[in-house]
């Protein structure tokens, strides 16, 4: 399969999501990042440019190793974090980095948010645990941390910092984004009480549920039938 370096659909595509992205107050100023996966490599946000004012030409695509492989302006700092995701997750195809408030103030507490509600288990699939510090300008040791702390979840939140969210598409990464910005404000409103997370065997069926049985028939295995409910 050759490289497509200059997949303008997915650039322009890219484009869109950070301008959603700005209107929803996730990135301010030229705060955090985007990615797309492309065979052989990832398209990325540049670094320093204006979200308002990109174009397709400001984007840049690296190899798997590394390599610019196209585009003038410099990839994002925070590329390696992008970088090693895709490495370690073939089923990421979209990498978001935001410093959306709710879970940018709670990456200060380096805690792991609990499974608290239903749509965490499906769309994010399990916790959302945070990187141990990481001091600014250490790329490498930041994008290692990065990917080691997300795991197999969807979305991991940078110490002191920020988050990233993942999706098998940037559609997909931005609805995470959106449900992990809520699921933060949340642990916020509820961070003085304990909370009582949700059974890991039940955030796993509800993931599997979202996956594959969302909306079939074999969904209503699981519904209550409608005679047991009472009035
Ligand atoms: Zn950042």
């Amino acid at each position: 399969m050759t490289m497509d370096v200059n997949d303008l659909d997915l650039k322009t595509e890219l484009i869109q999501i950070c301008h959603q992205l700005v209107a929803l107050g996730y990135l301010i100023g030229t705060y955090g990042n985007a990615s797309a996966r492309v065979p052989g490599g990832l398209i990325i946000t540049p670094s320093r440019v204006d979200y308002a004012h990109l174009t397709p030409e400001d984007m840049v695509t690296v190899s798997d190793e590394g390599e610019i492989l196209a585009g003038t302006r410099l990839p994002s700092s925070e590329l390696e974090v992008h970088r090693q995701i895709y490495l370690r997750r073939p089923d990421v195809n979209a990498v978001l980095h935001t410093h959306s408030l709710h879970a940018t103030a709670l990456s200060c507490c380096h805690d792991t948010i609990p499974v608290i509600v239903e749509e965490q288990s499906q769309v994010v699939g399990g916790e959302i645990y945070c990187t141990r510090y990481i001091p600014a300008g250490r790329h490498e040791d930041l994008g290692e941390e990065t990917a080691r702390a997300l795991g197999t979840s969807n979305a991991v939140l940078i110490a002191n910092h920020g988050v990233v969210n993942c999706g098998r598409s940037l559609d997909e990464a931005l609805f995470v984004c959106l449900v992990v910005e809520r699921i933060a404000q949340m642990r916020l409103l509820t961070g003085a009480g304990a909370v009582v997370p949700i059974p890991p065997e039940h955030v796993a069926s509800e993931r599997d549920r979202f996956l594959h049985r969302y909306g079939t028939a074999a969904d209503r295995e699981d519904a209550e039938p409608a005679e047991a409910q009472s009035g």
